[in-house]
């Protein structure tokens, strides 16, 4: 990672960005440092809704020690479906100035956290990164695990080169239409496979240590929505032809009708077990080579509940577990 004033200087010129803001492809121009708020409703400071480490993220993601989630608030979208909708479209949360956010991440690192996972940051770019700084002066050493809905700039992403470690983007939808109608966002696709394509241009493929820990690389998620309207077909095809087929997708089943899903049918049921057994099928027999999957179980133990203290944590067990279906990961392995 690059050094502590690179970051800060990194963070200057998010704090630019957001003045007026053009932080997210939304570009809404509200004045973020005065105050103005704009689609996704954050302030000037850092926002979190909870900090703490998280079991039932992608195996090389949670380690041992679970991943050192800090979930933001607000979001530059607006899911129908969100499961998190708590903290991106309620008022669960609160601000945390960038000292504490820094202090939040070395706990994390002391707790033996395989990595800081912020959980979409970017509408908080210039606190994160300040807060990031200060972390590595005072000796922050994992990972940067970069969560996000994949509804990027690219000159986001600019700030973010040298700094993110792994980037795990979302890919959503195939179609403007699905993302205009479910997520209220009407360039999405393109959008997000640019962006998508900039990341694994920035840290490549999956590389773990020898205790399996993701160091560096892309892991793309793909959430399979009922009848297709995710676009499962023509996502997997398109990540085929588009990346090496050693790239990492997370192939998710946690699909639970939350938030508004009851108004958008058919969005008001739960995913089946052919519809996503369908897309892990074709990923397998299209090429792919890493793919992670998930048990449809995890439609009942996934769902995080942000007005509890334990968001994660249902009578005393952790969240979905996701493994690794075929082969362990094809790519090279780091020195612990
Ligand atoms: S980060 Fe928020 S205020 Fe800035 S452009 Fe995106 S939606 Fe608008």
């Amino acid at each position: 990672m690059i050094n502590a004033s690179e970051i800060r200087e990194r963070a200057r010129l998010a704090r630019r960005l957001s003045s007026p803001c053009g932080l997210c492809p939304r570009r809404c121009r509200a004045d973020r440092p005065a105050g103005e708020k704009g689609y996704c409703g954050a302030g000037p400071q850092p926002s979190v809704a909870a900090v703490l480490p998280h079991f039932g993220e992608e195996p090389p993601l949670s380690g041992n020690g679970g991943a050192g989630t800090i979930f933001f608030t607000r979001c530059n979208l607006r899911c129908v479906y969100c499961q998190n909708h708590q903290i991106s479209q309620g008022r669960a949360g609160s601000a945390m100035p960038p000292e504490s956010l820094a202090r939040a991440m070395l706990e994390l690192n002391a707790k033996g956290c395989a990595n800081v996972e912020p959980v979409s940051p970017t509408h908080h770019l210039p606190g994160f990164l300040e807060a990031l700084s200060t972390a590595v002066e005072q000796g922050l050493n994992v990972p940067v695990v970069y969560n996000t809905n994949g509804y990027e700039t690219l000159d986001a992403l600019e700030l973010l080169d040298g700094i993110v470690d792994v980037y795990l983007p979302d890919l959503k939808y195939a179609s403007d239409d699905a993302a205009l109608r479910y997520s209220h966002v009407g360039d999405y696709v393109q959008t997000a496979r640019a962006a998508i394509l900039e990341m694994y241009s920035q840290v490549g493929n999956l590389v773990v240590d020898l205790q399996g820990r993701a160091m560096r690389g892309l892991i793309i998620r793909h959430l399979v929505l009922p009848e297709g309207i995710s676009g499962s077909r023509e996502t997997l095809f398109w990540i085929r032809d588009n990346f090496p087929t050693t790239v990492t997708v997370s192939l998710m089943a946690q699909y639970s009708p939350l938030n508004r899903a009851a108004e958008f049918p058919p969005l008001d049921r739960r995913l089946l077990a052919e519809e996503y057994e369908a897309a892990m099928d074709l990923s397998w027999d299209i090429g792919l080579e890493n793919v992670f999957v998930q048990d449809l179980s995890s439609q009942e133990t996934g769902i995080p509940d942000f007005e509890r203290a334990g968001p994660f944590e249902w009578d005393g067990e952790q969240t979905q577990r996701q493994e690794l279906d075929k082969a362990d990961i094809t790519t090279e392995k780091l020195p612990a």
